[in-house]
């Protein structure tokens, strides 16, 4: 193993050819005539390996990847447990389907997602193959638990894209413009935003009670879903206070808090979850990305009485909790303590924060450097105000992936670049990075 621990790639930038190179515009001709359009693409590369903080393409260039796959390959792409992982599995069985016939290794990730999760009660776990399918069936735990109907989630969510998902995203275009009907009794109350709402957490938590005790009465709502750091919705932290209050009012309602924990669950904010930073106790705890080290697992874990509520077949999925997605999933939570992933997370948070508030501070354009661990943005605003800067963030994107790093977009307005680097890169390559983003920012405002 490397000393980033991921399979020997030199950890460089290095351009051999435009970005995209000759061998990815092929391939973007061959996929423009066999794919749906309707799927985007970040960067305009096709990818060769991956390891590390480096993604190599098809033309031999070296990207520094800050997006992990969207905090997905937290530790790192082919990461040697995870790869070992793989392997040793899919040498002896590759399926059964757990609702046919058992295998241990799917119990393991179960009792560890058990004892790594936010609370010492007793729990059980379920496990499924993608992150809207964790949340979605977190929802029929909570309606079947509880008798209940509605379903609460907050301004600027994400939650996938499946039907129930998208109803729960906040956002209309890309996620749920043009497929509805969506499905009903889902309702939007605000979240604490400190940037553009000025309210504390308990003043925010208090404005969203008031909203649900007045629009849809407590003893009518089975949950409340929500991310205790929002990802796609650009990172928005909440103001300490807002969730304790906010799960505080759930559980005297006899409500399931859901805490989706996709985007920010396994080390990726410098603790195994981002609740544990506001020191809440979710009822369930939806997770996905990081979990499997790349392979699609997803898991609902959460109160022992509510993940039993449900009747004897009343979840599962032919694949959900493969014994290779689950071997993988095993390597990358010993990668994750081997490495104290955690505390790297909170490094990456120092590199990060000081690197771009300089940025921050020579850019008026810069309304906010945020988030927690190695999940940080920038929001830009017009300066002096807090109207969302129009178009520069795509041409940032555009900018940086042209000079050999990866950044992705966020935001409702389309208006944050978020970093989600893999928790073992380099430092020097992280910094280098983060000096081609604040150039590339820098050249688009021409400051
Ligand atoms: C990505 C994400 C999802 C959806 O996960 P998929 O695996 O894409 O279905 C749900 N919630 C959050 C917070 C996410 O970031």
């Amino acid at each position: 193993m490397s000393e980033h621990g991921g399979p020997d790639l030199p950890q460089r930038r290095l351009l051999v050819t435009d970005v995209p190179g000759p061998n990815s515009i092929q391939l973007n001709e061959r996929r423009r005539a066999a794919v749906s359009s309707a799927l985007g693409a970040a960067v305009p590369v096709f990818v060769d390996r991956a390891g590390g903080g480096v993604v190599i393409d098809v033309d031999g260039n070296s990207l520094i990847d800050l997006g992990s796959g969207i905090a997905v390959t937290s530790v790192g792409n082919s990461a040697p447990h995870v790869v070992a992982g793989i392997r040793d599995q899919s040498e002896r069985l590759i399926h059964t389907c757990f609702m046919v016939a058992g295998y241990e290794a799917y119990l393991e990730v179960c009792e560890q997602l058990n004892d790594l999760t936010p609370g010492d009660h007793d729990k059980r776990t379920a496990l499924f193959n993608s992150g809207a399918e964790a949340v979605e069936n977190a929802v029929k735990v909570a309606r079947s638990a509880t008798g209940r109907a509605a379903v609460v989630a907050v301004e600027h969510a994400y939650h996938g894209r499946t039907s129930l998902a998208m109803a729960l995203t906040a956002k209309n275009r890309p996620y749920k413009h043009s497929f509805g009907p969506l499905p009903g009794d889902i309702h939007r109350v605000p979240n604490s935003y400190p940037l553009r709402d000025g309210l504390t957490g308990a003043e925010a938590a208090a404005r969203s009670i008031r909203r649900m005790e007045a629009e849809i009465g407590g003893e009518n709502i089975a949950a409340i879903v929500i991310e205790p750091i929002q990802g796609e919705g650009g990172f928005i932290v909440p103001a300490s206070g807002f969730l304790p209050e906010l799960s505080r009012w759930a559980r005297d309602n006899g409500i399931v808090f859901i805490a989706d924990e996709v985007q920010t669950g396994f080390c990726r904010t410098g603790e195994w979850f981002a609740s544990e930073h506001d020191g809440v106790v979710p009822d369930l705890v939806a997770m996905a990305k990081g979990l499997a080290g790349g392979m699609p697992l997803s898991a609902v874990t959460g109160r022992a009485d509510l993940m039993n509520a449900a009747h004897l077949g009343g979840l599962g999925g032919t694949y959900g909790g493969n014994p290779v997605a689950c071997a993988a999933a095993l390597g990358a939570i010993a990668t994750m303590k081997e490495l104290d992933l955690n505390a790297r997370a909170r490094h990456l948070e120092n590199l990060m924060r000081s690197r771009l508030g300089v940025l921050a501070d020579e850019c008026d354009i810069v309304a906010e450097v945020r988030g927690r661990g190695a999940m940080i943005a920038i929001e830009f605003a017009e300066p002096g105000t807090l109207e969302p800067v129009e178009g520069l963030v795509p041409r940032v994107a555009k900018r940086c992936a042209q000079a050999g790093v990866i950044v992705l977009t966020a935001g409702t307005y389309g208006n944050v670049i978020r970093l989600l680097p893999p928790l073992v890169i380099d430092d020097e390559l992280l910094i280098e990075g983060l000096d081609v983003l604040s150039e590339s920012v820098k050249e688009e405002v021409g400051r």
